[in-house]
């Protein structure tokens, strides 16, 4: 391992005080051994830097996911102090709110037919790729409709249902949505593009559940064995990306303007509750708005071509949940043994609250709440349920996929995109993308393995498996 680096126990991990200059708490990270095999060095660099910033409490935390992002590390968790604390668009990505959702359906794979159909009937129906345009004209209003509301805003036009609400994360809306801080550019990219899945690591994928971990949770969820489910990945699209950049650049010139000490440019940030840390707050929670709202038009068109392909009714696809793992929020956690609001940064890092935890869905309040974990378009994807111990330990935290080994560019050419595809389809799972080029930079080795990854924050506590789901058919952007 890297010096400065101590072991705690088995997948937990410490980064001391001083690994880099001016560190005011320690990093943490939760990983294997096989896993660190992989570990980057700039994204422990990355972690420590993180480290040094005004007002974080506890630790700068790693999940096993980790890989070098944008100033933060993907899969990097940072809580703040209100008053002293920062608040960083590089803790929460250029693709505001990208999160997950799990649809079940009363279906088993015998029911399915060939995948080849149900996909290429998904793929003509749900606009895919980089740019892609909605055949939804969404005129200025219902953008700013669609912002401030939104999985509710979807749901109001007719896109689900509103039991769909309910079984997302905050209810599909965070309030703190203030449109004023979202510029004509953003909103110009994000009006053709509603209803979008985007290019890429974005994904609509047919799944079976291949094994049941803990009956009693998986009940509760939904979720059976032999079932069909839908996962689906997509963030805010053009609109989200156009925010940071936006703030990013007025958050350049508030940490010179705060004396804001960061060790990497990339870590440009304002105190949370400056004009230009609220700023970036409101607009972000915008676009969060809008992500929420997209994945809500996808998972109504997904139920429109089941009912139509599989005679089932739209009400029997019902939602599980759907996560995010790029987000900051406010949250109230316990620190030094007092109720503390802080400022959670997750930057491909998923909530993982625990039993009785506020914004549980109710019938749900007893088991913590569903945890979705996708895998790769070759490997298992994961249901699991937060716990009391990541409220604990990680300020309600986990992982959120099984993150990159590769980087896009670094990873195989589209020449090897057609041979990764038939590969697949011998393992009987069925891969429809733009182009060859999106499945080379998307195969599975150019991921950590999934059960790793899992079984690395089952382990530490921070989420406990409920199920484990196969690919099937997959769309990528
Ligand atoms: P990210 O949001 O960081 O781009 O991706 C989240 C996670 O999605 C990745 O870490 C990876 O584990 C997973 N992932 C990427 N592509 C696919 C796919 O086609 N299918 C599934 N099931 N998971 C994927
Ligand atoms: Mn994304
Ligand atoms: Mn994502």
């Amino acid at each position: 391992m890297i010096e400065g680096i101590d072991r705690l126990n088995e997948v937990e991990w410490e980064v001391k005080p001083g690994f880099v200059p001016e560190m005011r708490v320690p990093g943490k990270f939760f990983l294997s051994d096989s896993l660190a095999e992989t570990l980057e060095e700039g994204a422990i660099k990355q972690l420590a830097n993180v480290a040094t910033l005004p007002g974080i409490l506890k630790y700068s935390y790693g999940m096993p996911d980790i890989h070098w992002g944008y100033g933060f590390p993907i899969g990097g968790v940072a809580a703040f102090e209100m008053e002293t604390g920062i608040i960083s668009p590089g803790g929460v990505g250029f693709d505001i709110n990208c999160g997950v959702r799990l649809l079940t359906t009363p279906l088993k794979k015998s029911d399915l037919g060939k995948p080849k159909r149900l996909i290429n009937e998904l793929f003509h129906t749900v606009p895919t790729g980089v740019g892609t345009r909605s055949e939804k004209k969404l005129s200025a209003d219902e953008l700013e409709d669609m912002m401030c509301e939104g999985a509710k805003w979807a749901v109001n036009m007719g896109y689900g249902t509103p039991e769909d609400l309910n079984r997302c994360e905050e209810k599909g809306f965070m309030e703190a949505a203030d449109t004023d801080f979202v510029s004509k550019k953003a909103r110009l990219r994000g009006m053709p593009q509603c209803g979008t899945l985007g290019s890429g690591n974005h994904f609509l994928e047919i799944q079976e559940v291949s094994e049941i971990m803990d009956p009693e949770v998986a009940d509760k969820f939904g979720v059976s064995k032999d079932q069909i489910c839908v996962m689906i990945h997509c963030g805010s699209r053009g609109l989200g990306h156009q925010v940071c950049t936006d703030h990013l650049k007025d958050l350049e010139s508030a940490t010179k303007k705060y004396h804001i000490n960061i060790p990497d440019a990339q870590l440009a940030c304002a105190p949370i509750k400056s004009d230009e840390g609220k700023a970036y707050f409101g607009a972000m929670a915008a676009s969060a708005n809008y992500a929420w709202a997209n994945r809500q038009m996808i998972t109504h068109m997904v139920r429109e071509i089941f009912e139509k392909v599989y005679k089932i009714d739209y009400s029997d696809m019902k939602l599980v949940y759907d996560v995010t793992h790029n987000v900051a929020k406010y949250e109230t956690h316990v620190v030094n043994g007092q109720k503390t609001e802080v400022c959670v940064h997750r930057k491909g890092a998923t909530r993982a609250f625990g039993p009785g935890c506020h914004d549980i869905p109710h019938e749900l309040s007893d088991f913590g709440q569903p945890v979705i974990i996708p895998g790769s378009m070759g490997t298992s994807s994961y249901l699991l349920k937060g716990t009391q111990t990541a409220m604990e330990k990680t300020f309600g935290s986990t992982c959120h996929g099984s993150g990159r080994i590769f980087s896009r560019s670094k990873a195989k050419k589209s020449a090897q995109g057609a041979e990764i595809k038939d590969e697949l389809e011998k393992k009987g799972i069925f891969v429809k993308a733009t182009s060859n080029k999106v499945i080379a930079e998307e195969s599975p080795e150019a991921y950590k393995p999934s059960s790793e990854v899992v079984s690395v924050v089952h382990k530490a506590g921070i989420s406990l498996e409920v199920a484990r789901l196969e690919p099937i058919g997959v769309i990528k952007g």
